[in-house]
């Protein structure tokens, strides 16, 4: 009798265990077989009471009866729970479903940033009646430079400015406006284009340079073209690229060799009304060189220069867009950083 006294005490820690792993209606069946089952821990006992004498019975019947209507009643409480909450899980998740909830990522391809800016800009002169003009990146000396009236002394072109080919004469293009002589060739005024494109120059490169730089050329031709037109087209331009109505510009003297007069254009801070770290506590950001187009290129392209003027502006494509997106370092825009590239999208 001691033994099957022992053996029920045995029996019933292992019923607390068990019913404190069940979590669900299965787990809850497995216990109920393994206790209650025919084959069960409590049938196992039931039979083993069979073989004690009657005075024993009397003693150890009752307890054991006692655990078996126990244990039902507790798994049958615990069945009548389970399905309680299951219903309300089942409530809650129905009730409060989001369908954003269960997204899963995934990378998306997009056009990069360069793209980005360049159709835009194409847009934004197409509307304003100018053709896309495109330039070889590799380039002979005469529409890099000396079609340009950068002659053959000019410092521009010492061999440290530029990435010359092993075939004599041949580079890869400085500046986009190897497409002015170009298309000054290939039509007859009134000329209006816009050309952007990649361009090469032997620099060390840090925050704001770097060897390959994507620029935009912009070349409008006609008769009486003057000043007032380049300043209205920088301006009108500048506010639809960086969405911003309140940008002014300011034009100051600057000398390049294939405009009479040169002038470089900046651009009021968009950041600011009293300066900021970006316009260096200036409150203007230079932004490009241009200027009314020189006699002698406008000759080298073949059309009469006391007949037709025209102005003629470029820029580099990385210094707009560093100033709409406030990006820091123009190394990043051919980094091929996912995490740079995908604010972009
Ligand atoms: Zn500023």
């Amino acid at each position: 009798m001691k033994n099957l006294l022992e053996t029920l005490d045995l029996v019933k820690q292992e019923f607390i265990i068990a019913t404190s792993t069940i979590f669900n209606q299965t787990s809850l069946e497995a216990v109920r077989v393994a206790f209650l089952g025919r084959k069960g821990k409590i049938v196992d006992l039931m039979e083993q009471l069979k073989n004690l004498p009657v005075e024993d019975k009397k003693i150890v019947g009752p307890q054991l009866n006692q655990f078996k209507t126990h244990a039902q009643e507790q798994l049958d409480a615990l069945a009548i729970r389970l399905q309680q909450e299951e219903a309300a899980d089942k409530n809650n998740l129905e009730k409060n479903f989001d369908v954003s909830a269960y997204r899963y990522s995934e990378l998306k391809g997009t056009s990069h940033i360069y793209t980005q800016i360049i159709t835009d800009l194409e847009n934004i002169f197409i509307s304003m009646g100018y053709d896309i003009a495109d330039g070889p990146e590799v380039d002979n000396e005469y529409y890099n430079f000396e079609s340009l009236n950068i002659p053959a002394d000019h410092p521009a072109r010492e061999a440290e400015d530029s990435f010359y080919l092993y075939k004599k004469g041949i580079l890869l293009r400085t500046q986009c406006s190897n497409v002015q002589v170009r298309s000054m060739h290939n039509s007859q005024p009134p000329i209006a284009i816009f050309s952007p494109g990649r361009t090469y120059r032997k620099e060390a490169t840090d925050q704001t340079h770097d060897f390959q730089f994507t620029q935009y050329e912009v070349m409008l031709i006609d008769k009486n073209i003057s000043v007032s037109n380049l300043l209205a087209t920088a301006r009108t331009f500048l506010q639809a690229i960086l969405d911003n109505d309140k940008i002014e510009i300011r034009a100051r003297p600057g000398f390049f060799p294939f405009v009479e007069p040169g002038i470089e254009i900046d651009a009021s801070c968009p950041f600011c009304t009293a300066g900021c770290s970006v316009c260096k506590h200036t409150r203007w950001i230079e932004l490009f060189g241009s200027g009314l187009i020189h006699p002698n290129v406008l000759r080298a392209g073949g059309i009469d220069p006391t007949i037709y003027s025209g102005f003629a502006l470029g820029g580099g494509i990385e210094r707009l867009a560093m100033i709409k997106y406030g990006i820091n370092d123009i190394r990043l825009f051919h980094s091929s950083k996912i995490k740079f590239l995908d604010q972009f999208i």
